[in-house]
């Protein structure tokens, strides 16, 4: 790798490999049977990663992560529900701001970044506002890197009888969620995290008769999932242009995380480099920011060295001259930078990260330790 394609350790998009980037080649008519055959092949394979198939339907949906995020919100919400918004950092926060967007009535349950919504909290606030339809959890919210206790919340929100909407981008693929056990209306994830596809479509995983039931809620015409499962269903094609290379990438990618042996590989893989990722910084004196008990192995938050010298700037640029390219801090209290592990990169990358991370603070005259 030269410095002109650096390796991205980031939250998306990130590193993909050759395979996945050549299946972009060809150009696909929406028509055309060929691609839509892609399309209902990707929707399978998801499914089936969520253990959904038969209970619950793959909508697929053109944009960016948070349009498929505020389209399951629209959808699912009735216009007179509200959401409980469960938030311990910047994605939870834009969660509250899309119920805020579409005019649903809503509150926010807020712990600090490094504290993960116990289930027993979510019980209490349930069981006090009766009001509450629907509540809304982030699993992996990165912009810590923070894990929530996903199966858990899930189960408090069935027994008092609300639906859950998961947002869980940054987590699909890499950490287990079994539909069958864990119950949910719609879990959403894109095409460019931990499937190691391109960015460009998200997904929605739903509960069928959730979705069947939320016909005509959505206050929106492009981010209507309803709408859009039953003209798939109706024709095999997507509601309006597909992006087609992004569905042909992620296809790609999906066989390849199936022949490298699935979501147990995947976690395994990102595992391994969260390990190496925070051993390897450790040593040069960067301490992480969460605990590891609470730690997913998406996305690592670490403490910015305490030398007055440090700006974020100037340590990505020195970075991003030796290979790699990191991500700024998300928190306002503390000082901070992240590094991805996830994407198609190998513990070997992480090692190689460390060592460009050594290098750029020794060429700015940067102590750590
Ligand atoms: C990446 C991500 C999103 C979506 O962000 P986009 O920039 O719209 O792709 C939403 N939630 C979480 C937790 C994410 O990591």
């Amino acid at each position: 790798m030269t410095s002109a394609t650096p390796i991205l350790l980031t939250p998306g998009p990130l590193t993909t490999s050759q395979r996945t980037r050549s299946a972009m080649l060809t150009d696909w008519g929406s028509w055309d049977d060929g691609f839509n055959a892609l399309t209902a092949s990707v929707c399978g394979r998801l499914l089936a990663i969520a253990n959904g198939t038969g209970s619950h339907v793959c909508v697929p949906l053109q944009g960016s992560g948070t349009f498929a995020v505020e389209a399951a919100i629209g959808t699912f919400v009735p216009r007179d529900g509200k959401v409980l918004v469960l938030v311990n950092g910047a994605y939870g926060k834009r969660l509250a701001k899309i119920c805020a967007a579409m005019g649903h009535d809503h509150t926010v349950y807020e712990t600090a970044d490094d504290v993960p919504t116990t289930p027993e909290a979510v019980d209490g606030l349930l069981a006090a506002d009766r009001a509450i339809t629907h509540v809304g959890l982030i699993h992996c919210e990165t912009s810590t890197g923070i894990l929530n206790p996903l199966p858990e919340i899930a189960a408090v929100v069935a027994r008092h009888g609300r639906g859950l909407i998961v947002d869980a981008m940054s987590s699909f693929g890499a950490l287990p969620i079994d539909a069958g056990t864990v119950p949910f209306e719609a879990l959403i994830a894109a095409s460019g995290k931990c499937l190691e596809g391109v960015p460009g479509m998200g997904f929605v995983i739903a509960k069928a008769d959730a979705l069947a039931k939320a016909e005509g809620n959505s206050p929106s015409l492009a981010l209507d999932l309803h709408d859009q499962h039953v003209y798939m269903r109706r024709t095999g094609q997507w509601r309006f242009t597909p992006p087609t290379h992004v569905v042909a990438a992620l296809h790609e990618a999906l066989l390849q995380y199936e022949d490298e042996g699935g979501l147990p590989a995947r976690h395994a893989k990102y595992a391994r480099n969260c390990e190496v990722l925070i051993r390897g910084m450790e040593r040069l004196g960067l301490r992480s920011f969460l605990p590891a008990r609470i730690q997913a192995p998406i996305i690592v938050t670490f403490h910015a060295p305490a030398d007055p010298k440090y700006r974020f700037a100037d340590f990505y640029a020195a970075v991003r001259e030796r290979g790699f390219i990191l991500y700024p801090g998300k928190l306002t209290q503390v000082e901070t930078f992240r590094v991805g592990c996830i994407g198609h990169v190998e513990s070997a990358d992480m090692e190689r990260a460390v060592e460009a991370v050594a290098d750029a603070f020794r060429a700015l005259s940067i102590t750590t330790l």
